[in-house]
């Protein structure tokens, strides 16, 4: 059984009177362990999507489910990480990633070790007392992915994580998360619309229309692992990445010609 599954799913929004189409008919499933990717232009309805896999909005028809439960609310067993980790300024490293199992009820005792191994893990051992406002942009991304890990999560929601991050330490942001995967193997469902980092991450990535959003194709990535970035220069990398080019060339035109139609 598939760890997310939407089933038919539509959104709208209502805004001053005027509705917005956001989602249509979306039926998408990612299996236990998978790591998978979707890709499209801005505004076509990725955050709304993952947004109601993590429990912040409902469809407004369809079904979303997660361990074959419909999803009500957001839950920690749901960890998202967004752009900005959000994270709390006057907390140390440390209290900000054990702040989640605290609130738990858990004692130091449970998770004393977990945090050791992830601040190693994340590459931030030496950090554990400084405060965000110490930190680069990565290292605070990474504390939010050690925040989210430390719950043990089953499945793991990224919404765009390294958007605002600069290329190299991108670069080094999804080494490091590849690394960290190949030890946890969460389900993940990772939105981006970076078609190299949806390639060089994920076993699938699906790619959506334009607002309204649909998926339009999923595309196996049958990329061998562990991958490292040297993966970007292979054959089978560049011919994926041609595909998923292709596709999104023709929604940008699809998109363009209907805007131009309704002017
Ligand atoms: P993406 O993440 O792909 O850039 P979004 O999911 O954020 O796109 O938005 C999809 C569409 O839905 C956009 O046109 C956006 O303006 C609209 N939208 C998103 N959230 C809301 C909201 N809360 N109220 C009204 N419109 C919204
Ligand atoms: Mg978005």
């Amino acid at each position: 059984m598939p760890d997310v599954q939407l089933h038919d799913v539509w959104k709208e929004f209502v805004k001053r009177g005027r509705t917005v189409e956001a989602l249509q008919a979306i039926d998408f499933t990612v299996e236990p362990n998978e790591f998978a990717a979707i890709l499209g232009p801005s505004g076509c309805g990725k955050s709304t999507l993952l947004n109601m896999v993590a429990g912040f909005d409902r469809p407004t028809r369809g079904r979303v489910l997660v361990a074959d439960e419909p999803v009500e609310a957001p839950d920690p067993k749901r960890g998202v990480v967004f752009q900005e980790p959000a994270l709390f300024p006057w907390y140390t490293v440390l209290d900000n990633i054990t702040f989640g199992p605290k609130t738990m009820g858990q004692s130091p005792a449970e998770y004393r070790t977990k945090v050791e191994t992830l601040l190693d893990q994340v590459g931030l051992l030496g950090f554990a007392s400084h405060y965000p406002a110490e930190l680069s942009g990565g290292m605070k991304q990474r504390v939010g992915i050690a925040r989210v890990l430390i719950m043990e999560p089953r499945v793991l929601l990224m919404d765009e994580p390294f958007g605002s991050l600069d290329a190299q330490t991108r670069s080094l942001m999804h080494e490091l998360l590849l690394s960290v995967w190949e030890r946890h193997h969460q389900t993940v469902l990772f939105i981006t619309h970076d078609i190299e980092e949806a390639l060089l991450l994920a076993d699938s990535v699906s790619v959506m229309t334009a607002r309204p959003g649909r998926i339009k194709k999923r595309l196996a990535v049958d990329l061998p692992r562990p991958r490292t970035v040297e993966l970007t220069t292979s054959p089978l990398f560049n011919e994926l990445k041609r595909e998923v080019l292709a596709l999104i060339r023709e929604e940008s035109r699809r998109a363009a010609i209907e805007k131009t139609d309704s002017l």
